[in-house]
């Protein structure tokens, strides 16, 4: 059964010829496999699709974390050789970042590990003539992953497992605001994907104006547990940076985080802010070229990463359910101050 809802991707088990007869017979009558379940798809010029999905409150009534209803998003990014799937692993999140739409929602509830790897498999079913032959995969929609630790694994090690998804760890992502606990957790898990942490700031002062959890968990605190984090031969830990234009793009942040990271088997991912329903600026895309070649000059390397999906509101710190469900407006950020140098 194992093998053919996740090896072969099946969602009908009396199907699976394999399995004895009576016992299909009894999982025709007492199961259900539900998949999250598909209300919309916003295709993007560039081909990114965002699905919207729609999961059911746990049938059994049992647990109260499932207890409710919820709309989530999964975002479907094909290219060349391969596609890329973006999962959310809460419904909303409680961190509150600033330049991200999704915090706008608030937590609605954690995800269970089924709705999390469930997304994987919506996307790679709704996809299944056009599919290339790599998969990647990053826990950056909705949610700090984190934050649902348990149920993320769960689903992690069915993700990395030969004998279900079988994805490399390679090609799995975790991305983290900075959870310290959670990271050193994942430290000593014997499976576990590749760990990106979202920086996006050069100095606590900067970083506690647009990532509260700043305050909880200094930079001091995270860069030390990311110098403990065990490195496979063929990792490099991953700091994205969102670049919020006027406030944290200048040269002097750049020779900041170089000297942040500078003890790190460490790169860098560069993320241009992406327009939103929030009052910060896209950067200059000379300032975005400056700022990474400081990063490089030093031997750091570093990626400018243009979000995919944009004109569907899919891309990084975009997902926020538009379209898809009334919400009041947010209340306005506290205007950025910029810090003196
Ligand atoms: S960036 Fe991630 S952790 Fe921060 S509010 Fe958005 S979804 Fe939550």
């Amino acid at each position: 059964m194992y093998h053919a809802l996740y090896a072969e991707r099946r969602s009908d088990l009396t199907s699976v010829s394999n399995l004895p007869a009576a016992l299909r017979e009894r999982l025709a009558r007492e199961t259900t496999i539900a998949l999250p379940e598909i209300v919309r798809r916003h295709l993007s010029a560039d081909g990114a699709v965002r699905y919207v999905l729609a999961l059911s409150p746990d049938a059994s009534g049992n647990t109260p974390v499932t207890a409710k209803a919820a709309i989530i998003e999964t975002v479907f990014m094909p290219s060349q050789n391969r596609q890329t799937i973006c999962i959310s692993t809460q419904a909303g999140c409680a961190v509150d970042c600033r330049f991200c739409l999704t915090a706008t929602l608030g937590l609605i509830r954690n995800l269970t590990a089924g709705e999390i790897l469930g997304q994987a498999l919506v996307a790679l079913e709704d996809n299944r003539a056009a599919l290339k032959p790599q998969t990647n995969i990053v826990l950056m929609g909705q949610g700090e992953p984190l934050l649902n630790y348990d149920a993320v694994m769960t689903a992690l090690r069915i993700i990395l497992d030969p004998n279900a998804i079988a994805l490399s760890p390679k090609h799995v992502t975790i991305s983290t605001s900075g959870i310290v606990p959670g990271i050193a957790r994942l430290a000593k898990e014997p499976i576990r994907p590749k760990l990106a942490i979202s920086l996006n700031a050069s100095s606590d002062e900067q970083r506690n104006q647009v990532m509260p959890i700043n305050r909880k968990y200094p930079l001091e605190e995270l860069l030390s547990v990311c110098k403990s984090y065990p490195l496979r031969p063929w990792e490099h830990l991953t700091f994205e940076y969102v670049l919020l234009g006027g406030f944290n793009d200048a040269p002097e942040d750049a020779r900041r985080v170089v000297r942040l990271i500078a003890n790190l088997t460490a790169k860098v991912n560069l993320i241009p802010w992406n327009p939103g329903e929030l009052p910060y600026e896209r950067p200059d895309p000379a300032r975005v070229a400056a700022f990474g070649k400081i990063i490089a000059d030093k031997g750091i390397p570093v990626f400018v990463r243009d979000s995919r999906g944009q004109d569907v509101m899919a891309a990084c710190g975009q997902l926020a359910l538009l379209e898809s469900a009334p919400r009041p407006q947010p209340a306005p950020p506290p205007p950025l101050q910029r810090l003196p140098r």
